[in-house]
C-alpha cells in the first residue's frame, strides 16, 4: 500500500546504463531519453563541462584542454567519478521532482563487480534517488523483450553493445548461466577502420567507418551493395575516395569480430545444463542491443548452431524497456521474487 502511494507521488525511473548509450524510461511515459553514454571534461581541473550528445560531438574533436571519455567503455566503469557525473545528469534531466525522490532500477553489465555496483548505487542515490535495484542487463533485456522468464523453460539472450557482448541463459526468474565478452558494435568499427588502412592506406575515423557499417556492413551474404568512402591517404596525407562493397568488408573486416560472437554463444550452449539445451532447441536464441541491427547476424548464428535465432523488437530499447517493464512489476512481486530478479 505505502509502496503504491509512493509510486502515485514519485517519477519511478528505469535506466540503461550502455557501453554506448544510455536511455532512460520513466514509469507511465515510457523511454523519454536517449544520449551517448559520454562525458567531456576539462583535463587539467577534471571538472565536467558536458555529458551525452554534446559530450559526443567531442569525441575525436576536442580542444587541447578538453577530453572526451565514455565511463562505460568495456562493460566495467572505467572512472566512478564521471560515471556518477553521468547518472546525475540523466537523472536530474528527467526527474521532474514530485513529493517524494524517484525509485530508480538501473540495468547494469553484468560484468561488473560488488565495489562497481556499490559505487552505482551510491551515485544514484546522491543524485537523488530514495531507493535503487539493480538489474543484471541481460535480465533486463529479456524482460524487454518479453521472454516468459519466470517459466522453467531456459531462454537464451544476447546482448550485443557497442562495447560489449552479453550472453545469458534464464529460466525460474534466475539466470543460470551468464558470461561477456568486451566485443561489441564498436570492434566493428575498430576492424573496418584497420581494414580500410591495410588494404588502401585510407585512414578514416569513428564516425566513418559506423557509417559504413549501417550501410554496407553484414555478417551473411545478401544483395550485396558498395559505396564510396572518403578518407585521407596514409601517405599522400591528402583526401582521397575508395570505393568498396560489402562483400569486402564482412569478409575481410567484420569476419574476425562476428565469429568470436558467434563462439561466445557456442560455449553458452556447450557449458548450460542438458535440460536447458533441450529447451532451447524449441525456444532459440533472443538477439538485443544495437550489435543485433548488423545484417545477417541472425542467420550466421542460426547456421552455426542449429537453433532457431529471433531479433528482439526494437533491440536498442530492449534493455529500456525491460526496466521499465519490472518497475511496473515491482508492485505486483513478493520481496524473494525482487531478490532474485536483481543482482546484488
Ligand atoms: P550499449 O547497450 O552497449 O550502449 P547499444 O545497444 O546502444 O549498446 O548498441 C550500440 C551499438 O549498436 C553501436 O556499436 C552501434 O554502432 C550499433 N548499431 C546501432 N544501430 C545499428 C545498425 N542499424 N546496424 C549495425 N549496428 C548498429
Ligand atoms: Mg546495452
Amino acid at each position: 500500500m505505502i509502496g503504491n502511494l509512493f509510486g502515485f507521488l514519485s517519477n519511478d525511473i528505469g535506466i540503461d546504463l550502455g557501453t554506448a548509450n544510455t536511455l532512460v524510461f520513466v514509469r507511465d511515459r515510457g523511454i523519454v531519453l536517449r544520449e551517448p553514454s559520454v562525458v567531456a571534461r576539462y583535463k587539467t581541473s577534471k571538472k565536467v563541462c558536458a555529458v551525452g550528445a554534446d559530450a559526443k560531438r567531442m569525441l575525436g574533436r576536442t580542444p587541447g584542454t578538453i577530453e572526451a571519455l565514455r565511463p562505460m567503455k568495456d562493460g566495467v566503469i572505467a572512472d566512478f567519478e564521471i560515471s556518477e557525473a553521468m547518472l546525475r545528469y540523466f537523472i536530474e534531466k528527467v526527474d521532474k521532482r514530485k513529493l517524494v525522490p524517484p525509485r530508480v532500477v538501473i540495468a547494469v553489465p553484468s560484468g561488473i563487480t560488488a565495489v562497481e555496483k556499490r559505487a552505482v548505487k551510491d551515485s544514484a542515490i546522491r543524485a537523488g534517488a530514495r531507493e535503487v535495484l539493480l538489474l543484471g542487463e541481460p535480465m533486463a533485456a529479456s524482460i524487454g523483450a518479453g521472454l516468459p522468464i519466470e517459466k522453467e523453460e531456459a531462454n537464451m539472450i544476447v546482448d550485443i553493445g557497442g562495447g560489449t557482448t552479453e550472453v545469458a541463459i534464464i529460466s525460474i526468474s534466475g539466470v543460470s548461466y551468464q558470461r561477456s565478452i568486451r566485443v561489441g558494435g564498436d570492434e566493428l568499427d575498430e576492424a573496418i577502420i584497420a581494414y580500410m588502412k591495410r588494404a588502401y592506406g585510407l585512414l578514416i575515423g569513428e564516425r566513418t567507418s559506423e557509417e559504413i557499417k549501417f550501410k554496407i556492413g553484414s555478417a551473411a551474404p545478401f544483395g550485396e551493395l558498395s559505396m564510396d568512402v572518403r578518407g585521407r591517404d596514409a601517405t599522400a596525407g591528402l583526401p582521397k575516395t575508395i570505393h568498396i562493397t560489402s562483400q569486402e568488408i564482412r569478409e575481410e573486416a567484420l569476419k574476425e569480430v562476428v565469429s568470436q560472437i558467434v563462439e561466445l554463444v557456442k560455449n553458452a550452449l556447450d557449458r548450460c545444463q542438458p535440460e536447458h539445451s533441450a529447451d532451447l532447441i524449441d525456444r532459440g536464441i533472443v538477439l538485443a542491443g544495437g550489435g543485433a541491427l548488423i545484417r545477417g547476424l541472425d542467420q550466421v548464428i542460426s547456421d552455426a548452431t542449429g537453433l532457431p535465432v529471433i531479433q528482439a523488437d526494437d533491440p536498442l530499447c530492449c534493455v529500456a524497456n525491460g526496466t521499465g517493464k519490472f518497475l511496473n512489476l515491482l508492485g505486483t512481486l513478493s520481496r524473494e521474487q525482487v531478490d532474485r530478479l536483481v543482482t546484488q
